[in-house]
């Protein structure tokens, strides 16, 4: 049996001897056979472990404020060309509500970072809103960056339960060549933890193909998710924004191998982490026009559409080519259920989808 059967065979049964080094050579896969063969390997585990339903988590970009300067980010702090914008509080509670009227189920509040008292308080207003005005029934995901242990139970408090905080590389070599000295990588570590401790589903995840990020370096990243027993996945191509200081790093960088490795990433994680929640990204969408379905059927299975009010779109664009600019959130809904429907998949309405790998862990610390 080739090698890459061998590591599959190993994978699909649940062999705990499966090592990085082998999910590394399911990331170094060229061949377009095998590759198919390991999506499709992932996909078949994610029909057993998560079922066919597709569960939507409508994104509302809130503003692109932000006191961070990340390398590799469209609306870094130090980039002056972006007009910066800030939705109110009524706005963003609409958006949530849309949502909820149209059976999405979840929703993901989404910002640049900041921790002032101003931002961090409206973030709760705007919780306890939504759940009031939604019965309870919307689910909220949040990712808002770094953030002190008590403004986590605060917001857990007034509402929220599920946080994606993406850890972007776990080599803290190459996190230090993508951020500046004052971004700190243990921080970010840090973080996840103390969100579990508040009680949040955690979701984390790395960006794919970065400048000077190894197939090592993925494996590890994988293992990492293992090792932080993580609920959810949010991961994704990096893609370049010519206006910020990574761009002159990315000038080799090729559309079509970022995307195969987001998707080798995502059938590896599937493989490896089994019954997790894991996001096909819109930058997966940005590289191919169908990136977001290839995600669904190489092993993912939420999908985040775009809530964003058309005329605040075009002021977040962490990434040149961001697709959907001039589009509203009926036009995003009435098109993502089409493209979930092409592929034989269903949707979950009016179902928050919760991670079962947290939803088990929860029942084993109860029983
Ligand atoms: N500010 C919060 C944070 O950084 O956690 C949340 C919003 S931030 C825009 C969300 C994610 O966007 C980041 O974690 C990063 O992985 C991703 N991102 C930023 N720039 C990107 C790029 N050029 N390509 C792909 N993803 C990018
Ligand atoms: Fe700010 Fe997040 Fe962009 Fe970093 S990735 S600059 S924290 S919005």
């Amino acid at each position: 049996m080739s090698t890459i059967k061998n590591i599959l065979k190993k994978l699909s049964e649940n062999s705990t001897e499966s090592t990085p080094q082998e999910w590394q050579t399911l990331l170094e896969i060229s061949d377009p056979q095998e590759m198919q063969s390991l999506y499709d390997a992932a996909y078949a585990l994610k029909l057993d472990t998560v079922g066919s339903n597709v569960y939507f988590r409508g994104i509302v970009e809130m503003s692109n404020i932000c006191t961070k300067d990340c390398y590799y980010c469209g609306i870094r702090n130090s980039n002056s060309n972006v007009e910066r914008y800030d939705m109110s509080e009524d706005e963003i509670v609409r958006e949530a509500l849309w949502a909820h009227e149209n059976q999405y189920g979840s929703i993901v509040l989404q910002s640049g970072e900041r921790q002032d008292a101003n931002f961090t308080d409206k973030i709760t207003k705007i919780l306890k809103r939504i759940k009031e005005e939604s019965n309870g029934e919307l689910g909220i995901t949040i990712s808002l960056g770094e953030q002190t242990e008590e403004v986590y139970r605060t917001w857990f408090e007034a509402g929220a339960h599920r946080y994606l905080l993406r850890v972007e590389t776990t080599n803290p070599e190459l996190y230090g060549t993508l951020h500046p000295e004052s971004h700190d990588f243990q921080t970010r570590i840090n973080c996840l933890d103390i969100l579990r401790k508040a009680g949040y589903q955690v979701g984390t995840g790395v960006m794919i193909g970065l400048p000077g990020q190894t197939t090592a370096d993925l494996a590890q990243d994988v293992k990492f998710f293992r090792d932080k027993d993580i609920d959810m996945i949010g991961m994704g191509p990096y893609i370049v924004h010519s206006e910020t200081p990574l761009a002159e790093k990315a000038e080799t960088i090729n559309d079509e191998e970022q995307l195969n490795m987001g998707l080798k990433m995502i059938a590896v994680t599937r493989l490896v982490l089994r019954d997790v929640n894991i996001a096909a990204t819109t930058a997966l969408q940005a590289l191919n026009p169908t990136g977001r379905e290839m995600g669904l059927q190489a092993g993912a299975n939420i999908i985040m559409p775009n809530l964003t009010d058309t005329s605040y779109r075009k002021g977040y664009q962490l990434y040149e080519g961001k697709p959907c600019l001039d589009e509203n959130s009926t036009m995003c809904r009435g098109c993502l259920k089409g493209r979930v429907a092409s592929i034989g998949e269903t949707i979950g309405l009016d179902q928050w989808g919760d991670s079962p790998h947290f939803i088990k862990r929860n029942e084993k610390h109860q029983n």
